[in-house]
């Protein structure tokens, strides 16, 4: 089962506190099930979060990292402004803050037979800016080899062999999609 709109909303505004954000027009979060393969999405000028009511009542433990990954989107754009990088350090440091793991953006699903018993993941690191891919357990945030900082894209999956093919195959475009932040609505 889906958690109310208030109770979200109420989330969102006590991480806000918590960050450290100036008083301003609240963020309305609305459930969008035209979404696809995206979890959720944030429109930084509208202070507006959509999140994907399909994908989240199949993986409630979700809703939480998704909800709080788009608000600090939101929420580094009215700190830091319009050209802050979408998962650049700023929004890294709001998410340590939140209690979340910075590094993992979104979790890449797989078949359950491919699930780990365990805790294990590997990471998919791939740079927005020219395309290099590296599969590590770990993700160092790092300059790219292309001279790019702070546009690095990250998909996570079990340390199972199903999580490393789907690392593998998985298409730039679908990265990029599953990554999405709606750059046209800032
Ligand atoms: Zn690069
Ligand atoms: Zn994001």
């Amino acid at each position: 089962m889906l958690p109310p709109i208030e109770d979200l909303e109420e989330r969102v505004a006590e991480m806000f506190v918590r960050w450290r954000v100036p008083p301003g027009d609240k963020v309305t979060v609305t459930w969008n099930s035209r979404l696809r393969s995206t979890a959720g999405r944030a429109f930084y000028r509208d202070g507006r979060i959509e999140l994907n009511p399909e994908l989240l009542e199949r993986s409630p433990d979700h809703v939480d990292t998704v909800l709080v990954h788009e608000a600090a989107h939101v929420a580094a754009h009215r700190l830091f402004g319009a050209h802050c990088p979408a998962h650049g350090r700023h929004w890294r440091g709001l998410m340590r803050l939140a209690g979340l793991p910075p590094d993992v953006t979104h979790q890449l699903p797989v078949p359950r037979k491919a699930r780990s018993s365990r805790r294990e993941r590997i990471y998919l690191r791939v740079c927005d800016a020219c395309g290099d891919r590296r599969i590590a357990r770990t993700v160092r945030y790092d300059e790219c080899r292309c001279g790019a900082r702070e546009r690095f894209l990250v998909m996570r999956a079990p340390a199972t062999s199903g999580g490393l093919d789907a690392l593998r195959n998985i298409a730039l475009a679908e990265v990029r999609e599953r990554c999405a932040v709606n750059r046209a609505a800032q």
